[in-house]
């Protein structure tokens, strides 16, 4: 950033300097040349005056101190007369010249071209005299060029100074332009008072540094519970074990205790497989496959495997809707609509009943689940989808809940970019619906 900061601040610079450089450049040849031109009008208008007085052989006196300017002597009819270089070609008609025919029209006449007979751009200034003749001086641009470039290499020793000064003064400015953001402190992004510029990049870190917290958190309070979950079950089967290692339980009761351990064993296991679910759903990076699946046909198939234990249960299952395919994660969609009607059915009265709903809405595809059930109290009800979170403990064990099931809705909801509604009263029922 630093090295980009320098470089860019030196580009605008050495742009700057140049771009000057060539405008002054240009400004001064102008310049000059205009100072040429007006020169060599007034030592025409000297000349012309003392022609006037002394009459033309003023010019043979002239050309004896042989000026660095060109005279020439024209008749009407464009013949040269005279000419101060007086080599063959300057006494070719002249007739034709722009600043003579100017001159022989308006009594004054001038123009800027390469010479025809010295081959150098020149300047040409032609007057008409009082007896009809054209008198024209001229003078090449040779002259200017040495004084251009002269001043030009002035300039560009101004120029490359200035440069070097530049280099140094972007140098100097960068560090402390750089300094403040080096000295952040990223801990605590809210107390920098740097660059207003800086505000919204430092608010967004302090999002992220709690978003960080607040996730370390959650971790800590998962491990904390996961031991605990896992704890429970475990001490009781290694109570068991343990009696029966001291010979202390009669073997009529020994069938009860195996029953025991295996129905804590098989807690633990339903318990490690949701822990196992939720952090696989938890793991951003898994490119989960999806495919059409047909959520009609889904619910039926969760209520035939739920069949027994709705029975057992005295509940009523009954599944309306049509086929409603929808592109989605198989298995996912799977957890959800199992997790949701299988809580509908433990968390039912005795003779109760479970009204599952597919079908296409106007928000889209929908799924409803509703029990006539004990319900979820208002204050609690956003509470259920916690991880391990349960409205009444001991009736969640008893009916062996992890309290996983609805963080694995959730989850499973967020990764289809579904939304979970709930309505649920005490003694009542509760209503689910997943609005994908
Ligand atoms: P669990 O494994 O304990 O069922 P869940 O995450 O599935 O865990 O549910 C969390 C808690 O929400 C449950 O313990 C229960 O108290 C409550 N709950 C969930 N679904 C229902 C329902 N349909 N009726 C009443 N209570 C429910």
């Amino acid at each position: 950033m630093r090295n980009k900061i320098q470089k860019s601040m030196l580009v605008v610079i050495c742009a700057t300097v140049v771009s000057a450089f060539i405008i002054m450049a240009v400004l001064f040849y102008a310049y000059s040349l205009n100072h040429m031109k007006k020169e060599l009008k007034q030592e025409m208008s000297y000349i012309v005056t003392a022609i006037e007085i002394s009459g033309l052989t003023y010019l043979d006196d002239i050309d004896a101190a042989r000026v660095e300017t060109r005279l020439t002597l024209i008749d009407e009819t464009g013949e040269v007369l005279y000419d101060s270089r007086e080599d063959d070609y300057t006494f070719q008609s002249h007739a034709e010249r722009e600043e003579i025919e100017s001159a022989l029209k308006n009594g004054s006449g001038e123009a800027l071209r390469s010479s025809e007979t010295i081959g150098k751009m020149t300047y040409y200034y032609a007057v008409k005299l009082k007896d009809g003749m054209v008198l024209r001086a001229s003078k090449t641009l040779d002259g200017l060029m040495p004084v251009v470039l002269g001043a030009m290499l002035f300039m560009v020793g101004i120029a490359t100074i200035m440069i070097v000064f530049a280099y140094f003064l972007a140098k100097w400015q960068t560090a402390r332009l750089i300094q403040p953001i080096n000295e952040l402190d990223l801990e605590h992004p809210l107390e920098n008072t740097v660059y207003e510029e800086l505000t919204p990049l430092l608010v967004k870190m302090e999002q992220q540094n709690q978003a960080k917290d607040e996730v370390a958190d959650m971790r800590k309070e998962f491990s904390a519970n996961v031991s605990h979950e896992l704890k429970t079950p475990l001490t009781s089967i290694s109570g068991y074990a343990e009696i029966m290692k001291g010979g202390l339980v009669p073997p009529e009761d020994m069938i009860r205790f195996s029953e025991k351990i295996h129905k804590e064993a098989s807690r633990l296991i339903v318990l490690i497989e949701d822990i196992i679910k939720l952090s696989k759903l938890d793991e951003a990076d898994i490119a989960w496959e999806k495919e059409n699946v047909d959520l009609y046909e889904m619910c039926m198939e969760t209520c035939n495997r739920l069949a027994f234990q709705a029975e057992k249960k005295n509940v009523h299952m009954e599944l309306i809707g049509e086929p409603l395919i929808y592109f989605g994660v198989r298995q996912i969609l799977d957890e959800m609509i199992y997790n949701i009607c299988e809580n509908a059915i433990k968390y039912n009265v005795d003779g109760g009943s479970v009204m599952v709903w597919v079908g296409s809405t106007l928000q889209g595809p929908k799924v409803v689940v509703e029990d006539t059930g004990i319900g979820i109290p208002k204050d609690q009800q956003e509470r259920v989808f916690e991880r391990f979170y349960r409205v009444d403990k001991s009736h969640s064990k008893e009916t062996g809940g992890t309290g996983l099931g609805l963080s694995i809705v959730k989850h499973g909801a967020i990764c289809h970019g579904a939304e979970i509604r709930m309505e649920s009263e005490p003694l009542k029922g509760t209503r689910m619906e997943i609005v994908f």
